[in-house]
């Protein structure tokens, strides 16, 4: 268990990977992008995970606008609109 990488898998990954969500969001701030940024160039499993991720998102996305018919999507920014004061 004692092979050696060039990169430590550890806290750092555990940051990145905990800050994904919120980097590929685009709600990451700025200072945390660019660590994000410079971690993902040095390290490949992460960036294969923010791919993967990334791809999903845009899978999920295709998906729901495919599924949720128009009015449904109407019917939602009505509410939005009303407020979440009635039922
Ligand atoms: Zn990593």
């Amino acid at each position: 268990m004692s092979r050696e990488t060039k990169h430590a898998c550890g806290d750092e990954c555990q940051e990145a990977l905990t800050q994904l969500e919120a980097f590929l969001d685009g709600e990451l701030p700025t200072t945390k992008v660019e660590s994000m940024r410079h971690h993902l160039q040095e390290c490949y499993p992460c960036t294969d995970r923010a791919s993967f991720e990334e791809q999903l998102r845009s899978i999920v996305r295709r998906g729901c606008a495919d599924v949720a018919p128009a009015h449904l999507v109407d019917r939602i920014r009505e509410h939005l609109v009303t407020g979440p004061g009635e039922a």
